[in-house]
């Protein structure tokens, strides 16, 4: 058995084990998947006892995302656009970061949801591990506006900074506002916030809908629920993030495995364990 984990704290949430059990089952890979909570002052810590142990890769979580970049020896193209890292795999000495959120959201919007974000004005809540990482192939996808908006207005600059140039190349047109300065009306609005994960509510005013706009909370389960019935409430479709947590995690046991598991399969079952 080769050995993986997620690391995260909170983490004992996480559906990450249940995916990847399902993906070595459906393709006969030999992977054990666990998860470990991680103490806030102890991410690299962690990670080298998890490597001492043998385990050859782990998914990271909340809120170790950013360390996790500054702590690999490698990191890919998308991972060093992000400065964020969601996998972890270890070759000998050397650690190599991706990041496969931002692959697992886009193919979870236009896929499962089959909204096309090409063309479109995307409002994305918050700027943390999760928004770097989706925010560059949300832009390579060439919708027409984005809007970065997060409570510390300095952390949502720094991201449409890092991005000015991808953006520019597409003809995006991206701005960093504060949460209570969005202006105007969104086809897709995707929360990566961690308000849902902390029971801190819904981060914007509902006039940012446009009416049968997307609405996702990248949380999933009951902490989603409240995202979810206000954008019922005004109009818009809610949509939670298991889809892209099955589709991150599917590019994440590509890179490990060198094998796609069967995503939608997997999301379906999932969806149906979660209703029981
Ligand atoms: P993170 O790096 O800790 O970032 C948290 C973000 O949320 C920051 O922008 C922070 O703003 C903001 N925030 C925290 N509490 C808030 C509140 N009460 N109101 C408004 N904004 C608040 O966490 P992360 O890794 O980005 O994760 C964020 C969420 O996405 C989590 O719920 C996580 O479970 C989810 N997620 C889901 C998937 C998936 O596959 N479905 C993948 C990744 C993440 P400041 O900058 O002001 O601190």
């Amino acid at each position: 058995m080769d050995h993986y984990c997620v690391m995260g704290n909170p983490v004992e949430h996480s559906k990450s084990p249940w995916i990847h059990a399902r993906f070595a089952a459906l393709t006969g890979e030999p992977v054990a998947y666990g998860k470990r909570l991680i103490p806030l002052d102890g991410f690299a810590a962690g990670v080298r006892s998890f490597i001492a142990e043998g385990g050859k890769g782990c998914n990271i979580t909340v809120p170790f995302k950013f360390q996790a970049a500054s702590l690999v020896t490698r990191r890919s193209a998308r991972a060093a656009l992000a400065d964020a890292c969601n996998i972890l795999s270890f070759q000998g000495d050397t650690i190599v970061g991706d990041n496969t959120d931002g692959i697992g959201f886009v193919v979870d919007i236009e896929r499962n949801a089959g909204v096309p974000l090409a063309g479109c004005d995307l409002l994305l809540l918050g700027a943390g591990g999760a928004a770097s990482g989706v925010l560059g192939p949300i832009l390579e996808r060439k919708p027409r506006r984005v809007v970065v908006a997060n409570r510390t207005i300095a952390n949502a600059r720094a991201l449409a900074v890092r991005h000015a140039t991808l953006a520019q190349a597409g003809g995006v047109a991206l701005e960093a506002v504060a949460l209570d300065e969005v202006t105007g009306t969104f086809d897709v609005i995707a929360n990566a916030t961690a308000s849902s994960m902390s029971g801190g509510g819904v981060p914007v005013d509902a006039r940012v809908l446009k009416p049968g706009a997307l609405a996702c909370d990248m949380m999933y389960g009951p902490a989603a629920a409240t995202f979810l019935e206000w954008a019922r409430a005004h109009g818009a479709i809610g949509h939670d993030g298991l889809g892209m947590l099955v589709e991150q995690a599917a590019e994440a046991f590509l890179i490990w495995r060198g094998v796609r598991p069967p995503s939608a399969q997997v999301l379906a079952e999932l969806r149906a364990e979660m209703a029981k």
